[in-house]
């Protein structure tokens, strides 16, 4: 029999996984979930997590040593941030447009924001959100800078939120390599190359988890899930973030088809394990490693491209996010009957962008910065609480949703730069017993 593809499978665990949900939650089986089957999905997001800073660290020395010149860098880095740039603000105008065009908050009746006020605007994870905001407000315009740069390096590589700072080191430790001539290079060099080909390796056996591992993640979202009632008045909120979504994967499929001349379904097939990963953790930063490999193996982009672009993207490129964060913060005012002018609309546009390169790749991270794009259009502070409330309900399906559109928009632009560069190649596909042989 042939051996049924991973994406296949990874499909079949959500769906066991959402009907098992719902059957708990007839027969009172919530604790049972969050106690027996929860940590089964926190242990493979611990997994994915643990190999992320190893990976970037290898890969993005190998990639940068293995380049032979700098100025090709300087190529990569200029076109990646750029066409970052490019696809966050067509999300934004996405959103926009739709919010704009579809009004979904004002259809929602007075019973129901004061429902979901008393339900959620003293709720302690939307205060905790609004207090987070908050603190990124305070800082000064080159804080993100400031921040980059680490002043320990193994303090860096020590803590998952401080991805950029890992990248940062790399870069540096690559250029380093670079210069200081092959011969002397390649301890250091064949060092991280074998340490890359290893942690690709460990995401191979993890992945072999996965389709059990999303299992027990969508059970346990179901189980935690609010009052259908609730979600049922968000309905039309939640479709057009989710209309949006689904237009910007449109895209994503143009961008394809046009600048790599590559078949678009054959990218989404080959991406999607990364994808569902994406949609049953919500996080960009642990789906990372499978992003990579699913990236450099499966569609074949060269290891100097996707080792800088993928993991900053994964940090700084979110256009699922800054979609929602624009439709999100015009539905806010809708409900609430407040105006928007034709700047505020702009200025939400700017404010999005940067909130999207400041949200961090973990779940939930896209509704703290909203905060601030709420601040930026003059949302009073007494009504942030209750702006929160009024989305709160179905913001983790809708993270889930969008931090399948973020990855989506980082895989995409890792191949049209590295077409743009020569660097897109065929696929070399390794599967988790490659060399099993070997060491038999
Ligand atoms: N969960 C998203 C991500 O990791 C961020 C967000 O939108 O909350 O990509």
């Amino acid at each position: 029999m042939k051996k049924l593809a991973l994406h296949w499978k990874i499909l079949i665990g959500m769906l066991l996984g959402l009907i098992f949900g719902f059957i708990m939650l007839q027969v009172g089986g919530r604790a049972f979930t969050e106690d027996w089957i929860k940590p089964i999905g926190s242990i493979f997001v611990k997994l994915l997590k643990l190999i992320a800073i190893p990976l970037i660290l290898a890969s993005l020395i190998k990639g940068i040593s293995d380049l032979k010149d700098i100025s090709k860098f300087k190529n990569i880095g200029i076109r990646t941030i750029g066409i970052y740039i490019v696809t966050t603000v067509i999300a934004i105008s996405i959103g926009l447009a739709l919010v704009n065009i579809m009004q979904p908050g004002d259809g929602v009746s007075e019973e129901t924001i004061a429902k979901l006020t008393e339900t959620y605007s003293e709720n302690s994870s939307v205060k905790a959100k609004i207090a987070e905001a908050s603190k990124q407000k305070d800082s000064g315009p080159l804080q993100f800078l400031e921040d980059m740069v680490p002043d320990n390096a193994f303090l860096a590589l020590s803590d998952n939120r401080l991805m950029l700072q890992v990248i940062f080191f790399a870069i540096f430790l690559g250029i380093s390599l670079l210069l200081i001539g092959e011969k002397r290079a390649a301890p250091l060099k064949s060092f991280f190359d074998s340490l890359n080909d290893v942690v690709l390796k460990m995401v191979d056996l993890i992945m072999l988890t996965a389709p059990i591992a999303v299992f027990a993640l969508l059970a346990n979202v179901v189980v935690s899930s609010d009052d259908p009632d609730i979600l049922f008045a968000l309905l039309k909120y939640a479709g057009v973030v989710v209309l949006g979504l689904v237009l910007m994967i449109v895209i994503y499929c143009v961008f394809v088809a046009t600048f790599t001349k590559k078949n678009p379904f054959w990218f989404l097939k080959e991406i999607s394990p990364a994808q569902l990963l994406a949609f049953s953790t919500s996080s960009s930063a642990a789906t990372l490693p499978v992003t990579m490999e699913r990236v450099e193996e499966h569609i074949g982009v060269d290891k100097e491209v996707s080792s800088f672009v993928l993991p900053v993207g994964a940090t700084i490129n979110m256009d699922g996010t800054s979609l929602y964060q624009a439709v999100a913060a015009v539905f806010i005012f809708q409900a609430l009957g407040l105006d928007l002018t034709f700047s505020d609309q702009i200025t939400i546009v700017l404010t999005a962008l940067l909130a999207s390169i400041g949200s961090a790749a973990v779940p939930g991270a896209g509704m703290v910065m909203l905060v601030i794009v709420l601040e930026s259009v003059g949302l009073p502070p007494e009504l942030l609480p209750i702006g929160l409330a009024l989305i709160f309900a179905v913001d983790r399906p809708l993270d889930m949703c969008r931090t399948v559109v973020n990855v989506t928009g980082d895989a995409t632009v890792s191949m049209v730069v590295a077409k743009s560069v020569g660097k897109l190649g065929e696929p070399k596909v390794k599967n988790w017993d490659d060399n099993y042989e070997e060491v038999k």
